[in-house]
C-alpha cells in the first residue's frame, strides 16, 4: 500500500486526484493522510469528493473515508469500465478538475467513452473549458488518443450548472517532445460575460487593450452569454502557436476591478510571449501525467511551479519515472520524464 502525506508539497487538490488515476492504471491502492494539509480549510471539498467518486464509478474502486471534509482516505482500484458516465459536481466545482482524474484512465481504457460533466466551465483555480479545448487536449490527442471536448452551457462560481461533453477514443500513450513552439499564428483576447452589467466587460478588455499595445486590433472581442448562464465573467487572453495553444485567463470576482483583473491576466501574458517556453506554468503540471504514463517526455516551461513538482514527486510513488528540472542558459526550464 502506497501511503501518501497530503501535506508535503503543495498540499492541495491536485495530489489526490493525481493519486486516483495513478492508481487507476497502475493497479497500486493507496492512503493518504493529512489531506489538502497545504490548505486554510484542510480535508476534502465536495469537488474533491466528486472527482474521486468519478474515479472509483469508471475503476470499480473502493474508497474508505469519502466524505466532505475527511482527512485521509484509502483507495483500492478495480478494473477501469470504459462507457458512458455522467457526472455532476454538486455546487459549481469544476468539472475540468472531475476531468483531469478520469481522463488518463479512460485514455488508456480498452474502448471509447463518452463523458457528461455538470458543474462549473469557468472556475478559479481550475482549468477553464477553453485551456482544457484548444491547450490541453490538443496534446493529449498528438500522444495517440483521440479526445474532443464541447461546451453545452457555461457555469461560473457560485452557481454552477455548466455542462461538457467529451469524447474520448483510447490509444497507447507515445512518448513526444515539446521543445519549441513553433511560429505565432493568432492572437485573441475575448470578455465574457453573463448577466452581469456590459460595462465590466468593456472596461475589462479596454485595459487588456491597452496593456497588449502589439496585439491587433481586431483581436479584443467581448462575448455576452445568455442570462441564466450567470452571473459570470471571465477574462481569457490566448496566444495560438504552430505546437502549442497557451490560455491566460483572469476570473471576475468581487472585490476585484475589471481593470485590475485585465492588467493582471495581460501581465502574465506578456510574461510567456517574452520567453521560448512552450508550457506556461499551469500546462506544465498538467503534462506531467500523461508523459510519465507514456514512459517519458518532456517539455519546456518558464519557472517549475510547486504543483509541477509534487505531481512529479506522486507520480514517483507510483511509477518507476524519474522527473528532472533543468534550468538552461536561456532561463527556461526544461522538464524530463525518463
Ligand atoms: P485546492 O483547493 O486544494 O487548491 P484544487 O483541487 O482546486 O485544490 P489544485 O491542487 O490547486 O486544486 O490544482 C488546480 C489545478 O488546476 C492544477 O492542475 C492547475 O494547473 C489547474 N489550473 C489552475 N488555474 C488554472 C488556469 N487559470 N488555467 C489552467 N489551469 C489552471
Amino acid at each position: 500500500m502506497i501511503v501518501i502525506d497530503g501535506s508535503e508539497g503543495e498540499g492541495g487538490g491536485q495530489v489526490v486526484r493525481n493519486a486516483c488515476a495513478l492508481s487507476l492504471v497502475t493497479g497500486a491502492p493507496f492512503r493518504i493522510t493529512n489531506i489538502r494539509g497545504g490548505r486554510e480549510k484542510p480535508g476534502l471539498m465536495r469537488q474533491h469528493v466528486t472527482a474521486i467518486e468519478a474515479a472509483c464509478r469508471i475503476g470499480g474502486a473502493a474508497c474508505e473515508g469519502l466524505t466532505v471534509g475527511s482527512s485521509e482516505m484509502a483507495f483500492t482500484p478495480g478494473k477501469v469500465v470504459p462507457g458512458e458516465y455522467k457526472f455532476a459536481v454538486g455546487t459549481a466545482g469544476s468539472t475540468g478538475l472531475v476531468l483531469q482524474t478520469v481522463l488518463m484512465p479512460l485514455c488508456l481504457a480498452d474502448a471509447p467513452s463518452r463523458l457528461v460533466l455538470e458543474g462549473g466551465t469557468h472556475n478559479m483555480l481550475a482549468p477553464p473549458f477553453d485551456f482544457i479545448e484548444r491547450s490541453f487536449l490538443p496534446i493529449i490527442n498528438r500522444m495517440g488518443p483521440s479526445v474532443t471536448a464541447r461546451i453545452v452551457r457555461h457555469g461560473f462560481y457560485p452557481r454552477g450548472g455548466g455542462r461538457i461533453e467529451v469524447e474520448i477514443n483510447p490509444a497507447p500513450l507515445r512518448r513526444i517532445d515539446c521543445l519549441a513552439r513553433g511560429a505565432l499564428a493568432t492572437r485573441s483576447a475575448t470578455m465574457l460575460f453573463a448577466a452581469l452589467p456590459p460595462d465590466i466587460a468593456n472596461r475589462a478588455i479596454g485595459t487588456a487593450r491597452k496593456a497588449l499595445p502589439d496585439w491587433p486590433e481586431d483581436a479584443f472581442a467581448v462575448r455576452e452569454l445568455p442570462v441564466d448562464q450567470g452571473p459570470g465573467t471571465i477574462l481569457m487572453l490566448e496566444a495560438e502557436y504552430g505546437h502549442v495553444t497557451e490560455i491566460v485567463s483572469g476570473f471576475g470576482k468581487l472585490g476585484v476591478s475589471a481593470e485590475r483583473l485585465a492588467h493582471t491576466a495581460a501581465h502574465r501574458m506578456r510574461g510567456y510571449e517574452a520567453s521560448d517556453a512552450f508550457a506556461g506554468p499551469y500546462l506544465a503540471d498538467q503534462l506531467l501525467l500523461p508523459m510519465a504514463l507514456a514512459g517519458g517526455g518532456s517539455f519546456t516551461t518558464v519557472k517549475p511551479s510547486q504543483h509541477s513538482r509534487t505531481a512529479a514527486d506522486i507520480i514517483a510513488r507510483f511509477l518507476d519515472r524519474r522527473t528532472v528540472f533543468e534550468q538552461q542558459a536561456s532561463g527556461l526550464h526544461l522538464v524530463r520524464i525518463d
